[in-house]
């Protein structure tokens, strides 16, 4: 017998949106805490095989896995939290279940047998999770269902939680993150919605073992004690998850409501006390830095009806979260409309640095390369991430080499100078209209220059940073580049692609190809992002 492996499947109620990400990553974190080994499966009720075809505005951000996978952006919040890299193997939408079924179908894997919605679906579903867990040697293994209950999306995967708990009762647990409204006009906590969230779990045959209550309020004992009534839940298994001001104090609140205590004992596991110090020394962190740091950060904001949408863009924003903090700094994030920067063509003074995190396509790029031009002229630090770092390179090219039609060949095929241009192994695929998954994806190795910026602010002569496009920049201008200050500081081990490129006398300006975002920790703030932060505070 191997290994004994618990399973925990969070379920949404109510509404989504509400954090079940930040919940679920946040209990993973307070079970890590007392020794026990943790991952996270992320389920997407949707279609597409992966998050990369999805437009960002939508869906919000692509995170990219170490092995490349392109996820949702809660995979982010896992690594994050869990501080453990999360990988292909975690993460599935039910477009990717059903083309495995339908592909082992076709090559006979079922043995010529009827090959039917239930159970085939749900058992593709459990075999995915139990390889999710046995990758990791888990011994609790969280699975989040994306969406809500009662949605139709997401029946096939209650049906497997439901299946799971059936083969194996004693080590599967089913939590609901439900939504509490205090309405203003009532003034008091309404427990009714999630009560109709449990009977529509019940409908699909399970009845959860905890709920976690996420409300601007902690949900009061009168209220748990209606809510166990009406929920058959005990009022000890119902947990408060009010608002608060940081992410970063979710495990601690759910410690303190005693969750992971009641997880531990109702999975029976063998676990050591939880040691929170690293998390309490964070948020302590948080709480002192008072003194302000201004980045500018330049992208492409969505309206959504009256609200605006900045998803696209977490792991940059938690990036600066994390170096700022780490020097005591309050961060605080002023928003530029690369569209709008390409109207007003001004930018406020009272920002102490500038960001382009990455981008595709052709809206609100003259506004980020507005941007660099003036991070570059006013001297005032710049970190561009992807699409940051080369249209970077197209202002210099543009502004200090005079060459008027440098631009990529992404945006103009037949620019007169192609300084950004397409890879080698790119063309075919974009040929052949092969969108999905065909980037260059997942972790690659980088040398950093002696000498050079880079070099210092990682302290390593080689890193492995994620990656995420197409093009890059064209070697045949790099010695153009170089001789007038622009150097490309970071390359790959063959010599061939420019990966990080950085400008001589100014402050700090600095570009990198790949997504330095995707590996910042809390506890570990990346080194580019630090060292961004710290030239920021310098000004
Ligand atoms: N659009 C650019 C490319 O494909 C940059 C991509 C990005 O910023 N992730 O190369």
């Amino acid at each position: 017998m191997g290994k004994r492996r618990t399973y925990i499947f969070i379920t949404g109620g109510v509404m989504s949106g509400v954090g079940k990400g930040v919940a679920s990553a946040s209990l993973g974190a307070i079970l890590k805490s007392r020794g026990l080994r943790v991952t996270a499966v992320k389920i997407d009720p949707y279609i597409n095989v992966d998050a990369g075809t999805m437009n960002p505005v939508e869906h919000g951000e692509v995170f990219v896995t170490r092995d490349g996978d392109e996820t949702d952006q809660d995979i982010g919040n896992y690594e994050r939290f869990l501080d453990e890299d999360i990988l292909k193997v975690n993460y599935m939408t039910t477009g990717r279940v059903y083309l495995s079924v339908i592909q082992r179908e076709r090559t006979l894997g079922y043995g010529g047998k009827t090959v039917e919605v239930v159970p085939h679906v749900p058992q593709e579903v459990i075999s995915r999770i139990k390889l999710a867990a046995k990758h990791h040697d888990a011994d609790v293994t969280i699975i989040e269902i994306g969406g809500t209950v009662g949605e139709y999306q997401n029946v096939l995967f209650l049906e497997a939680a439901r299946m799971m708990r059936i083969e194996t009762p004693d080590d599967v647990l089913v939590g609901l993150v439900s939504y509490l409204p205090v309405p203003g006009a009532l003034g008091e906590m309404k427990t009714k919605p999630t009560q109709y969230a449990v009977r529509t779990l019940n409908s699909a045959g399970i009845q959860p073992d905890f709920v976690i209550g996420r409300s601007t309020h902690r949900i009061d004992d009168l209220r748990k004690k209606k809510m166990a009534v009406h929920c058959s839940v005990q009022a000890e298994d119902i947990f408060s998850a009010p608002d608060v001001s940081s992410v970063y104090e979710v495990p601690r609140v759910m410690e303190e409501e005693g969750l992971g205590a009641r997880v531990v004992k109702k999975l029976k596991l063998r676990a050591g006390k939880p040691d929170l110090r690293a998390w309490n020394k964070l948020t302590k962190s948080i709480a002192n830095a008072k003194k302000p740091v201004r980045i500018g950060v330049v992208g492409k904001y969505a309206a959504s009806g009256d609200f605006n949408l900045s998803d696209a863009y977490l792991s940059v924003l938690e990036s600066i979260k994390h170096a700022a903090w780490s020097i005591g700094r309050k961060p605080e994030i002023v928003w530029i409309d690369a569209g709008e920067l390409e109207k007003t063509k001004k930018i406020s003074k009272k920002i102490d640095g500038i960001l382009v995190p990455g981008g595709f396509g052709s809206r609100g790029v003259e506004g980020k390369i507005l941007a660099a031009k003036f991070a570059r002229e006013k001297k005032i630090p710049y970190l561009g991430l992807c699409y940051g770092m080369q249209l970077a390179c197209i202002e210099f090219a543009r502004h200090v080499l005079h060459m008027r039609g440098a631009h990529t060949t992404e945006i103009q095929p037949d620019a007169a100078h192609p300084v950004i241009h397409l890879m080698n192994e790119q063309e075919e695929k974009m040929k052949n209209k092969s969108y999905g998954g065909s980037m260059r994806l997942g972790s690659y190795i980088c040398r950093l220059k002696k000498g050079s910026r880079a070099r210092k602010l990682y302290g390593e002569a080689a890193v492995e940073e994620r990656h995420r496009h197409r093009y890059e920049f064209n070697p045949d201008y790099r010695q153009a580049f170089e001789q007038k200050g622009l150097v490309v500081s970071g390359e790959s081990p063959d010599g061939m692609l420019a990966e990080i490129i950085e400008l001589k006398n100014h402050p700090f300006f600095m570009g990198t190809q790949a997504h330095p975002e995707f590996l910042s920790r809390p506890f570990k703030p990346h080194p580019l992002f630090l060292g961004f932060l710290h030239a920021c505070t310098k000004k």
